[in-house]
């Protein structure tokens, strides 16, 4: 087989068989194609897509450069998937739901990316909170409480990483097969039987459109089912944060709102995604399943739970009794009129820079930062109503940021 002979196939627009898939794959990661032939080969993939069928030998031959993990010990086991969003609370919620529903899942989590926040520095928002377990430990523990949640620090789908690195330098990541088979490789390395899929569209996510990220959603699915898996998704809209909090500590406080029953956006995500859970790993109805997962959280189930698996993981219950810390800075808006835009994106950004994610390898996360917004999209407001409570390092970075802020929020008068 030959790299230059793939390139000119794609590059006309024709399909790729499996063995051609397999090839260049297995040849990138084991470093005998260069960079510059898989930069052409992305690029043409780019411009001229890729079928179910091409998008899922891309997936499978991913998947088979690492390890594939075996869960086959703790029974049918589900995964949820989040492509990433501002104020995306939903794990730290729907894990302990699912678990209190008899639902088994041994959750892989990543740490914060650009203008998202990651599940494992939510959780680590919980003092001494543990993620980076050892897979016979936190299976050890799923076993025992239905559910665990680690950092994801295996080998899974190392094509995917140096693929990914490379579509970062050649501006090839805006691809719909290229993403779907990046998401998914790693998803089906992680081994669980089920898996949910919450697709973000908007400013504040990858997919600027409902009918892209539509369009992503269901080649996603389609690659799962075709692997043998159990599917289904969501579509979000990230055209404002999901929830109200934006910071660690502030995030994983929502999510213990959340259990404790305060209703908006971010709850209805999280019933309906612990719903589709539910619904796949019982083979019960999405309307019973919701029923269950609402219950769980109407009797308190779900927050013992949560608590449960702190403890569990090392975490301090601390934060249960509420956000000690009194704000830096309270920005009040200084004209009235309905909040017609937000940027999203900017907004994750400028908490990630307040120190909420890390922007340089070396840097250490501050838990305790973030903000606290008050509306969403098409609110009335009100000069003098309060609009963001700044958590901030100190009173000077607090209001270098409170402009900052301000400009992410269009207010107009009519
Ligand atoms: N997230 C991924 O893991 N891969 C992509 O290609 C895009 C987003
Ligand atoms: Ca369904």
């Amino acid at each position: 087989m030959n790299i230059k002979e793939i390139i000119l196939k794609k590059s006309h627009g024709k399909k790729l068989n499996w063995d051609e898939i397999k090839f260049f794959v297995d040849g990138y990661t084991n470093s005998e194609i260069p960079d510059y032939q898989i930069s052409a080969l992305l690029m043409a993939i780019k411009l001229n897509g890729m079928d179910a069928k091409e998008t899922f030998f891309l997936t499978k031959a991913m998947v088979e450069t690492g390890e594939i993990l075996d869960l086959s010990e703790l029974g049918f086991t589900v995964d949820k998937h989040s492509t990433g969003g501002v104020s995306d609370t939903t794990t730290l919620a729907i894990a302990p739901i699912i678990a209190s529903c008899g639902v088994t899942a041994l959750k892989l989590s990543g740490g914060g990316l650009g203008h998202t926040g990651g599940t494992t520095d939510k959780l680590c928002a919980f003092d001494g909170f543990n993620t980076n377990l050892s897979m016979q430990d936190a299976i050890k523990i799923t076993k025992e409480i239905g559910t665990c949640i680690i950092s994801a620090t295996l080998n899974l789908a190392p094509a995917d990483k140096k693929m990914y690195a490379l579509r970062n330098a050649t501006s090839t990541v805006d691809s719909i097969p290229l993403i779907a088979s990046s998401v998914m490789s790693k998803k089906l390395a992680s081994g669980a039987n089920a898996i949910v899929l919450d697709v973000k569209y908007g400013n504040g996510a990858f997919m600027k459109t409902k009918k892209d990220a539509t369009t992503l959603a269901k080649l996603m699915v389609d690659i799962g089912r075709r692997y043998g898996r159990k599917m289904d998704y969501v579509i979000g809209d990230m055209n404002e944060p999901l929830g109200y909090n934006i910071g660690n500590t502030l995030e994983a406080y929502e999510a213990i709102e959340i259990l404790k029953g305060k209703q908006g956006k971010l709850f209805d995500a999280v019933i309906e995604l612990a719903g589709k859970c539910i619904s796949l790993a019982k083979n019960v109805t999405e309307n019973e399943a919701k029923k269950m997962a609402l219950e769980v959280v109407k009797n308190g189930k779900a927050l013992e739970k949560l608590k449960q698996i702190v403890k569990v993981q090392g975490g301090s219950t601390k934060l249960f009794n509420g956000i000690k810390a009194k704000p830096t800075l309270i920005v009040y808006a200084e004209k009235t009129g309905i909040l017609t835009k937000i940027e999203t994106e900017r907004l994750g950004t400028l908490v990630g820079e307040l120190g909420a994610t890390k922007q340089t390898l070396e840097d250490v996360i501050d838990y305790s930062v973030g903000v606290k917004t008050f509306h969403k999209l098409g609110a009335k407001i009100k000069k003098g109503d309060t609009l963001f409570e700044i958590y901030a390092k100190n009173k000077t970075q607090a209001k270098e940021f409170a402009t900052k802020f301000i400009d992410c929020y269009n207010i107009s008068k009519n």
